[in-house]
Parts: structure tokens; C-alpha cells; sequence
């Protein structure tokens, strides 16, 4: 593993614990040798996440749509900064330079890029490790709703026992260090699963 990227709030959430989550993430990363990859922002949890691993000596890559940039929130001290034509070219760029993806705290544009990752992996469109890494049960609710999908059959329990979820920084690096991928089929119908393979 040689570089992580973090999905997280464009705000900073209401409480000093996202702050200090984001922040101790970003040092550890650095500490771990690791690259940050992420979306370029100079704004909320993902400016402080930046300014962490930078502060600690690490290496930053920003993938940020020239719409964004021309919004003035571009994060003008990272290592590297990539300006791509729009948001889907930014996921797949995302996608391309990392090796396993962390979701912090944050808003629709979070979800909706680690759930790409994550309904591409189950695609087979990737195998890299996807964790959910909480701050005081953020997360729980949707876990809950995550635990929905497999009790009403529209998830596969493998597919869902594959993705991390916790509050423990150590433990998650430990988890994505050792990750082998879930071999689980998308599908809950073994009839069809026959019929595609
Ligand atoms: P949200 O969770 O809705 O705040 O969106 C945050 C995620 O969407 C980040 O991981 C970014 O990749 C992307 N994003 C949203 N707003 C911005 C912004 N102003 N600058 C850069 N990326 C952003």
C-alpha cells in the first residue's frame, strides 16, 4: 500500500472531534509513509486532513475539477496538484492513484464517492479495502441501513462484512495493511450466479 485517499466533508461538521479525527488520520498517514490522495479542497475536513500530513512531512496529491478551482478552494501548498475536466474524471483519477480508500464524516459529495468505490468493487471494478473510519457513532446510522440491504436480500452479507467500520485508527491501518479482497458474488440468487459464470 503506497497511497490512501480520504473522502470527507468540504465543512468541517459541528463538533471539535471531527476536526481532531481528520487531523490525527492526516498524521498518520504521513507516519505510515503513505501518500494522501484526495479531492484538492482547501475547505473543511479535507483542508485539515491535507494540512496534517503535510505538517508532518507527507506527500499530498489534489484531484480537483477546474469548476472547483475557479471557486477559489483549491489547496495551493500540495505536493501535486491535478486539475481534471469534471467530477467524473476526478473519481476515476481518485480511483487510478490510490490504494485503498477511507471515508471521514461528511456530506452527499462523501457518500456518493465511497459508494462508487464500493459498487464498483462489488462489480469486480477494483479489490482495494474501503473503511468507514467513525467519529462518536456518525457513522452508525448508516450502517444500520447497510445492515437493511443484507437482512432484505439486496446485499450480499460478504459484500457487507468486507467493508471496515470503526473508531480505531490503529486498527484500520492494521485491517487495510492485511486486506485480502471478499471473492462474493453481487448476486443473492444462486441460480443467476450459475447462469453468469
Ligand atoms: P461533501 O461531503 O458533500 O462535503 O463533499 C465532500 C467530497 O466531495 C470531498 O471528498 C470532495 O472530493 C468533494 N467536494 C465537495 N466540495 C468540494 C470542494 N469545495 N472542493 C473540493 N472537493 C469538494
Amino acid at each position: 500500500m503506497k497511497s490512501i485517499c480520504v473522502y470527507c466533508g468540504s465543512n468541517a461538521g459541528s463538533k471539535p472531534a471531527y476536526t481532531e479525527r481528520a487531523i490525527a488520520l492526516g498524521d498518520r498517514i504521513a507516519k505510515e509513509g503513505l501518500q494522501l490522495v484526495y479531492g484538492g479542497g482547501n475547505v473543511g475536513l479535507m483542508g485539515i486532513v491535507a494540512d496534517a500530513v503535510l505538517a508532518a512531512g507527507g506527500e499530498v496529491v489534489g484531484v480537483i475539477p477546474e469548476q472547483l478551482v475557479n471557486w477559489e478552494v483549491a489547496h495551493k501548498g500540495v505536493t501535486r496538484l491535478e486539475v481534471v475536466a469534471n467530477m467524473h474524471e476526478r473519481k476515476k483519477r481518485m480511483f487510478d492513484l490510490s490504494d485503498a480508500f477511507v471515508a471521514l464524516p461528511g456530506g452527499f459529495g462523501t457518500l456518493d464517492e465511497m459508494f462508487e468505490m464500493l459498487t464498483w468493487r462489488q462489480l469486480g471494478i477494483g479489490d482495494k479495502p474501503c473503511a468507514f473510519l467513525d467519529v462518536e457513532g456518525f457513522y452508525m446510522p448508516l450502517m444500520g441501513m447497510i445492515d437493511r440491504m443484507v437482512e432484505e436480500r439486496f446485499l450480499h452479507p460478504e459484500q457487507r462484512n468486507d467493508l471496515w467500520h470503526g473508531d480505531d485508527l490503529d486498527a484500520m491501518v492494521a485491517w487495510m495493511r492485511a486486506y485480502t479482497p471478499a471473492q462474493a458474488d453481487k448476486w443473492m440468487d444462486e441460480k443467476r450466479r450459475k447462469s453468469l459464470r
